[in-house]
């Protein structure tokens, strides 16, 4: 795969996502969410694989729109569907419920699939912290800081730089709510 299906993978992302906006309640388009995880991996953690960074970008479609796993393989790839399958919570299953496999399979998880994991967490935690959802308490947001920090503490030794952003992101987030 190549730089050109980068930017299809970006192209289908934002379609898939155009209706979607950010929690923070200030009408963020979702796209800019999945656009981050990318620029973490290649500006913060030096990726340069086209398949990661598609997978990056696509890390959400299966989760949080109607796209399937069977659709990312014929379009960009069973390698691509794969790590996003790695990424895909369970959603079947009751939030805590899912929250709580991602930190006990986290260590488990193949390379792109950490890596995409810690810029998602760092990405989230920025954004909660900066424009919390209207709707969660001081308490919510300490509480998935602290299961985003279990989570990339679960993972450490993937990639240091990448870990070091998220550590600046979660100190940035803890004193926001201090
Ligand atoms: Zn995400």
């Amino acid at each position: 795969m190549s730089l050109d299906a980068v930017f299809s993978a970006l192209r289908f992302a934002a379609e898939r996502h155009q209706a979607q906006r950010r929690k923070g309640g200030r009408e963020i388009p979702y796209i800019n969410h999945p656009i981050d995880v990318a620029t973490l991996l290649v500006t913060v953690a030096g990726v340069t694989d086209p398949d990661l960074l598609a997978a990056a970008l696509l890390h959400d479609t299966v989760e949080d729109t109607d796209t399937t796993l069977d659709e990312l393989s014929l379009l960009f790839g069973e390698h691509v569907a794969s790590i996003v399958a790695e990424v895909t919570d369970n959603c079947d299953l009751p939030s805590d419920e899912r929250k709580r496999i991602q930190e006990v399979e986290a260590p488990f998880k193949s390379h792109p699939a950490r890596l995409i994991r810690i810029a998602d967490k760092t990405s989230n935690v920025s954004d909660i912290a900066i424009h919390p959802p209207p709707a969660w308490s001081v308490e919510r947001r300490r509480s998935y800081f602290e299961w985003a920090a279990r989570v990339v503490g679960a993972m450490r030794g993937t990639n240091a730089p990448l870990e070091a952003a998220f550590d600046a992101a979660l100190a940035k987030a803890r004193a926001s709510i201090a």
